[in-house]
């Protein structure tokens, strides 16, 4: 998915002055977002309060949306430079296409994990024969420095390990956790887990005490850490936690995501994670010039363009708020 905000606000985020280092309870409320016609998102990061969470610099929660009569999500093609992409569906399902040739139907709990390295362009659009309900996060996954300028690519998943409990099943998306390791790509050590609860589990999640963690609730009603969580929100957690209560008062399902605190400074605007405003610059130029990220052929339509840029200085700093 894309950043289609007319007019987005650059976002200056990593930095050890961001991460909480001892276990918090810190409640993030979404930002409501229109994504086109048809597609509202709750918007949970960056948030106002807090920017990145590990490497997880980006996290989009929408639906369950009715979608019957409708085109459903429709992204045109849009670049990216910087980051990782991660498509997570609950409920229906979304067509990837990108400039690396890639089209891939991907289904609920695959993972569609995008690399745009320094630069690629996809989009993402609801079938036209798609399911009546479209529910899922769309999570970006900011590259370090030394891995930020690789080549671009693709990956989907339909297989991935789980870890279970009475009352849960963890889907492991990406990176590791209580030892069961995502296929998926990654630059730094993180997690994404998908939980999905019965009513009345009552677990304890094993956590590194090195990573700082959120979770985010998609549905059903669950209480992290003795904190009462519905749809649509994230709780941030702090570092130095080895475990974290999970109780479902009903049927419920989290995505658990975690990571070593990110050290490095971001510029996040728009679709760009970058270091500096002049490279933020140039990428903006180069897609509007049509260089650089390439064609996604197999998109029937007009390409997304790039927003103005603000006219004030972006700099990378690391203060939270
Ligand atoms: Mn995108």
């Amino acid at each position: 998915m894309s950043n289609l905000d007319q007019a987005p606000v650059p976002s200056v985020c990593g930095g050890r002055g961001f991460v909480v280092a001892e276990p918090v309870r810190e409640l993030l409320s979404p930002r409501h977002v229109r994504l086109g016609s048809s597609t509202e998102v709750r918007r949970l990061l960056p948030n106002l309060g807090r920017r990145m969470v590990g490497a997880w610099a980006f996290v989009d929660h929408y639906g369950p949306d009715d979608i019957a009569d409708e085109p459903g999500m429709q992204v045109p093609p849009h670049p990216h430079m910087g980051l990782q992409t991660v498509s997570w569906l609950h409920e229906g399902e979304v067509l990837h296409q990108d400039s690396t040739g890639s089209r891939q139907l991907i289904r609920p709990r695959e993972l569609g994990l995008m690399t745009s390295g320094r630069a690629i362009a996809h989009s993402e659009q609801s079938p036209r024969s798609h399911a009546r309900f479209l529910h899922g996060a769309q999570l970006w996954v900011a590259l370090p420095d030394s891995d930020r300028h690789t080549d671009p690519r693709f990956e989907h998943h339909a297989e991935l390990p789980r870890v279970t409990a009475p009352g849960l099943t963890a889907t492991v998306v990406l990176g590791t956790l209580d030892g069961a390791t995502s296929p998926g790509t990654v630059y730094t050590p993180l997690v994404g887990a998908d939980l999905a609860l019965s009513s009345g589990a009552d677990v304890r999640l094993p956590l590194d005490p090195d990573f700082e963690y959120a979770v985010l609730a998609m549905s059903g009603a669950s209480h992290v850490d003795g904190v009462p969580l519905l749809p649509g929100a994230m709780l941030y957690l702090g570092c130095g936690r080895t475990e974290l209560p999970v109780r479902a008062e009903s049927d419920a399902g989290l995505m658990l995501l975690g990571g070593e605190p990110f050290e490095e400074e971001l510029i996040m605007w728009w679709n760009f994670v970058g270091r500096t405003q002049e490279e933020i610059a140039r990428a903006r130029e180069d897609w509007a010039a049509g260089v650089r990220f390439g064609e996604v052929t197999g998109y029937d339509g007009e390409r997304l363009r790039a927003p103005e840029l603000p006219a004030l200085p972006l700099k990378p700093r690391g203060r939270v708020r």
